[in-house]
This record gives C-alpha cells, structure tokens and sequence, in this order.
C-alpha cells in the first residue's frame, strides 16, 4: 500500500517505465506531430506570462512566503501519468524527491519545473494577479492557456486510450488510477 504522500514519487517512476511505449503508441496513431505543437503553446502561455508581468508578481508573492506561493504540496496530488508523460516526452525531467517537504515537487528554484501542467496550475490566477494584471492582457492570456490546454487534453485523453487497451498486459497500471 502506497501512502499518499509516496503517490507523486510512485507515479513519477511509472511514467518513467511507461513512456517509451507511449512515444510509440503515438508514432503508430501519427500523433507525434502535436508534441511540437504543445511544446511551441506550453512556452507562448510561458512567454506572454513574463510579457504581461504575472511572472514577477508570482516571484514577488513566492518571496513572502518563503519561495512557495500557492505551490503547495496537496496541489501534486492532482497530477495524473498521462500529464507527467507528456512531460517526459518533451524532455523535462521529474524530480526523484522534494526539495522542501512543505511544497510541490515540481517546485524548482526559480518556478515551475513542468513545461505541461495540470489545468488547475494553467488556469489559477489570484485576487493579487487580478489586481496588478490589466484585464485585457488576462483576456489574452486565457485564450492563449486555451490553445495549450487544448493540445494537452488530445494528447492525455489517447493516452488514457492507451492506458484502457493496455490495462490487461500492464497489471501495475490500475492501481496507479
Ligand atoms: S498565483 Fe497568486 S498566490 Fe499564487 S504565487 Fe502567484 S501571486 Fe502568489
Ligand atoms: S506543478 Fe508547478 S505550478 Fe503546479 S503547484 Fe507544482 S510547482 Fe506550482
């Protein structure tokens, strides 16, 4: 029995093994093409992020609170294999261990180590941002989180696909759901 705060740690190390045969799933299902497309959206959401100032409000807000911000532990609890897939398969690397047991694992240095996140990392903007951040440059930083949120969705929904069809020859796949 895996407690939940070891869950991360184990489906990071399932992602690990899984990722090889879900590269190739997506090769056969001539799929492969949207990892590009993903990657150029995750980086523009990134990108406009610093242009439009939310970045730095978030360094700042990290600083008071002692380099978390809203990146708590409970929070990594949310990720599912497919998302820390994806991940792999664009060249990120997941951690092993936390850097501070008091946050989430996928919290580095200087942010977010993730280039795929879960929605609710994508889509979270505070009261704090809301004030500082001009409501135009939200609107088009909701449509631009739009675009990558899009392409994550296709891609995690073929690889649950993946994961149905696969269940019976990969037996340590369902109780990682
Ligand atoms: S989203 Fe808000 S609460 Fe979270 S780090 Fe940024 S400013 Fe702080
Ligand atoms: S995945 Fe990234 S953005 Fe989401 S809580 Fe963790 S460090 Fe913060």
């Amino acid at each position: 029995m895996v407690a939940v705060s070891d869950s991360i740690t184990k489906k990071i190390s399932i992602s690990l093994r899984l990722k090889q045969a879900v590269g190739l799933y997506f090769e056969e299902q001539n799929l492969s093409s949207l990892l590009p497309e993903l990657r150029l959206q995750a980086n523009r959401s990134k990108e406009l992020m610093q242009s439009i100032g939310l970045t730095s409000v978030c360094i700042r807000c990290a600083k008071v609170n002692q380099g978390s911000g809203c990146c708590s532990r409970a929070i990594e609890q949310w990720y599912e294999i497919p998302t820390l897939i994806l991940n792999l398969l664009l060249g990120c690397t997941l951690p092993q261990r936390h850097r501070d047991p008091s946050t989430c694992i996928f919290l580095g240095e200087t942010g977010c180590t993730l280039l795929v996140r879960y929605h609710f990392c994508v889509n979270y903007l505070c009261e704090h941002i809301k004030n500082e951040i001009p409501p135009k440059d939200l609107e088009r930083l909701r449509r631009q989180y739009g675009r990558e949120l899009y392409i994550s969705w296709k891609l995690e929904k073929e690889i649950w696909k993946y994961f149905n069809m696969n269940s019976c020859k990969e037996p340590s796949l369902p109780e990682a759901f």
